[in-house]
């Protein structure tokens, strides 16, 4: 069992056209636990041996960031039938079903009275490229460990 740790770091993420996706600039840096799932795991991975001070460009092929996009999650369906009210365009994004779970879709076309939805998430199929720089990193406490989340400064829970 390696050790795991507590990690901060800033970020900007870029799509392959170079594109910004998001940052951390002017916000709190990023806080994590190694290998507990709270940041994708390609990048995870990838940071295991960065100390305090790195900064690195981290290259996370779509499988290990948002998963591959799967055309079978792209269906045509009948504007009439969508719980939607209004006018749909391209890009539109909602939930499909009542329960908080439900999937979200994006509407990729609109053709007559056929709309088709794409239920991957928007960055299915895109590699991501993070800037990361690392603002620091130590041994994660036996508590946070078997709690799987980052305690505060002082220890405390939550
Ligand atoms: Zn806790």
């Amino acid at each position: 069992m390696s050790i795991r740790r507590v990690v901060s770091f800033h970020y900007t993420l870029r799509d392959p056209e170079g594109r910004v996706i998001d940052s951390s600039a002017g916000g709190a840096p990023i806080v994590y636990l190694e290998g507990a799932g709270q940041i994708i795991d390609g990048l995870d991975q990838r940071l295991r041996e960065a100390a305090a001070g790195t900064k690195t460009r981290v290259e996370v092929p779509a499988a290990e960031a948002y998963g591959e996009h799967d055309p079978r999650q792209v269906q045509d369906v009948l504007r009439d039938l969508l719980p939607v009210a209004g006018e749909l365009k391209v890009g539109d994004r909602f939930q499909v079903g009542d329960d908080a779970a439900a999937p979200i879709v994006t509407v990729v076309a609109v053709k007559g009275e056929t709309v088709t939805l794409d239920g991957n998430h928007p960055l299915a199929g895109v590699a991501l490229t993070f800037d990361v720089e690392v603002v620091s990193a130590r041994v994660a406490t036996a508590e946070e460990l078997s709690h799987g989340h980052v305690h505060g400064p002082d220890g405390r829970c939550g």
